[in-house]
């Protein structure tokens, strides 16, 4: 097997002088993922055992500036898209298939959608997707679906359904004991289940999950995660990897906490990058 270029493991949220924007050729987009971190001061509602983010070092204390956030985002598109980024020492080793920009993705160093006025980022990167003429680019988000409740996050998700959106919601346990174990928050495993449903009434969304061995032993074994995995078509499973599955919309609005049996979902396993 081929080791992966080493570009794919740079995952720096750093970029220049850049505070809220930074590009990364992402092996699963394909291409070149522009990340918008709206979580500069590091803080989430998670607090996830393999999270990666190192809160020992304190994050900056900033409001996301909206007019800053445009200009950064309108200069790393141009930097895409003029092949100019790839002249820089950290992207200059892109293999040439994805020297290609696929989207704008709202992750960063928390929550995105703990943002206070969500909607606004969204209409901002819709608004700088329509001016640089992008209709094929994607806006992303990376979550944990812990706001979908929020009007505000609502109106967000709306947005992101007129302009080529695709939501990635996490999902990496199927009961409350083992749900409190991994993401250990106070909110409850209810409203995780709860919010990915109702928002797969509306739109696909993308399920991803961490399959992680616990104390050495495979976490799933145990039924652990039986709300996503009730569906005969799932084969969503594989040690030491992550992996996604698709929702695809429910025609009947589901009262009940769990996934309808009704779901149908693939999947694919990918190498932890
Ligand atoms: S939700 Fe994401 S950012 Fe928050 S603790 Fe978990 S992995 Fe880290």
């Amino acid at each position: 097997m081929t080791e992966p270029s080493p570009v794919f493991l740079r995952h720096s949220r750093q970029f220049g002088e850049f505070r809220f924007v930074y590009p990364v050729v992402s092996r699963r987009a394909q291409g070149v993922s522009i990340g918008v971190n709206l979580n500069p001061d590091k803080v989430c509602n998670f607090n996830c055992v393999y999270c990666q983010v190192d809160r020992r070092d304190p994050g900056n204390k900033v409001f996301v500036e909206l007019d800053r956030l445009r200009e950064e985002l309108q200069t790393a598109i141009r930097l895409v898209q003029s092949g100019e980024l790839f002249q820089q020492g950290r992207f200059s080793d892109t293999p040439q298939p994805f020297r290609r920009l696929n989207d704008i993705a709202f992750s960063g160093d928390g929550e995105p959608t703990t943002y206070a006025n969500f909607d606004e980022v969204i209409q901002l990167a819709a608004d700088v997707r329509r001016a640089e003429a992008l209709s094929d680019m994607k806006l992303v988000l990376i979550t944990n679906a812990s706001m979908f409740h929020r009007p505000t996050v609502q109106r967000g998700l709306s947005l992101m359904d007129e302009n080529n959106g695709e939501i990635w919601a996490k999902l990496d346990a199927g009961t409350p004991e083992f749900f409190a174990k991994v993401a250990r928050t106070r909110i409850p495993f209810t409203r995780i289940l709860e919010n990915i449903t109702q928002a797969a009434q509306i739109r696909p969304i993308v399920i991803q999950s961490l399959f992680m061995r616990w104390n050495r032993f495979p976490a799933w074994k145990e039924g652990r995660l039986r709300p996503i995995a009730n569906d005969s078509t799932t084969s969503c499973v594989g040690e030491g990897k992550s992996s996604w599955c698709r929702f695809t919309p429910s025609p009947a609005p589901q009262r009940s906490p769990s996934f309808p049996r009704s779901v149908r979902m693939k999947s694919e396993t990918l190498p932890v990058a």
